[in-house]
């Protein structure tokens, strides 16, 4: 009889040692089952410890590149909607005549030197195809790089990103260390007032010649309703992409009004769709980079 009951204490202690097991996350990346939307339960947050460096970019702390072993660092770039009481009440200068300095580098000198591919779990909330979600990146991408060659629209170019697929795995923004996958998905991140969230890791010190981009991630807050053909009350995918992507290639915010018709100024809103055109700094900056 005491063996009995030894042996029922025995295996209900497996059965809840099992239960918890599978309560522990899956590793970040892990080709784990498919979900829509593909993100975690938790919202996506910054680590507490990141370090504020300008308006809306964030020092991560270094880490390993899992592939090299290297010390790589990473900026989080965050995407903000504007205000109305934000935007400056004066109209502003013909920007678009203005504006072939405004671009900027996250660090001089640091971009791809090698081509790799990348990843979309292109599952969202706001009805937009997965064909449409991936052509919205392949486009923003193709964009970026026939301006490498200072020239828009003569489809020459370098090949700087390479070649992306789309998957229904969970994809994870890589926050404490890259982990050799360029991924992008829609997710739920912790402030409501962020449109998106790109995290570069990368080689961002050091003689400049030295310096590179070694892995890109991006989240695009679910929390929006996101159109594919720019209405007025949605935010557009298109016009959001090609800034995120601007970050991937190594591009900076702009954050003066001055700036605010190029593409890689820092804010936008619903139904705004002009960034998705590449302006005169955007072109300057991507060509002197590459
Ligand atoms: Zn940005």
């Amino acid at each position: 009889m005491k063996s009995y009951f030894f042996i029922s204490v025995l295996i209900v202690f497996i059965l809840v040692l099992t239960g918890s097991a599978k309560a522990v996350p899956t590793a970040p990346d892990a080709p784990s089952a498919p979900s829509s939307p593909s993100s975690p339960d938790k919202p996506f947050a910054l680590p507490k410890d990141a370090e504020k460096i300008s308006e809306d970019t964030f020092k991560l702390k270094p880490s390993k590149d899992p592939s090299t072993g290297e010390t790589v660092e990473a900026f989080a770039f965050v995407h903000k909607k504007s205000h109305f009481k934000e935007v400056p009440a004066r109209v502003q200068r013909p920007a678009k005549i203005s504006g072939s300095t405004c671009y900027g580098y996250f660090a001089s000198g640091a971009k791809w030197k090698s081509v790799e591919p990348w990843v979309v779990n292109p599952a969202n909330n706001s009805g937009i195809s997965d064909g449409a979600v991936f052509n919205t990146f392949v486009n923003a991408i193709s964009k970026w790089e026939d301006a490498t060659d200072g020239v828009v629209g003569n489809g020459a170019g370098v090949n700087v990103l390479g070649d992306g697929s789309a998957t229904s795995a969970v994809l994870l923004a890589d926050t404490v260390s890259p982990d050799n996958v360029n991924e992008a998905y829609f997710g739920a991140i912790d402030d409501p007032d962020t449109i998106a969230v790109t995290i570069v890791w990368g080689i961002f010190s050091g003689p400049t010649f030295q310096r590179r981009l070694v892995e890109w991630d991006q989240i695009y807050n679910s929390v929006y309703d996101w159109s594919s053909s720019g209405e007025s009350n949605k935010m557009d995918l298109g016009n959001i992409v090609i800034h995120e992507k601007g970050h991937s290639f190594g591009m900076n915010d702009l954050y003066t009004s001055f700036c605010s018709e190029q593409t890689m100024y820092g804010y936008a809103t619903t139904g705004e769709t002009k960034k998705t055109t590449l302006e005169a700094g955007d072109i300057n900056g991507i060509n002197k980079l590459y």
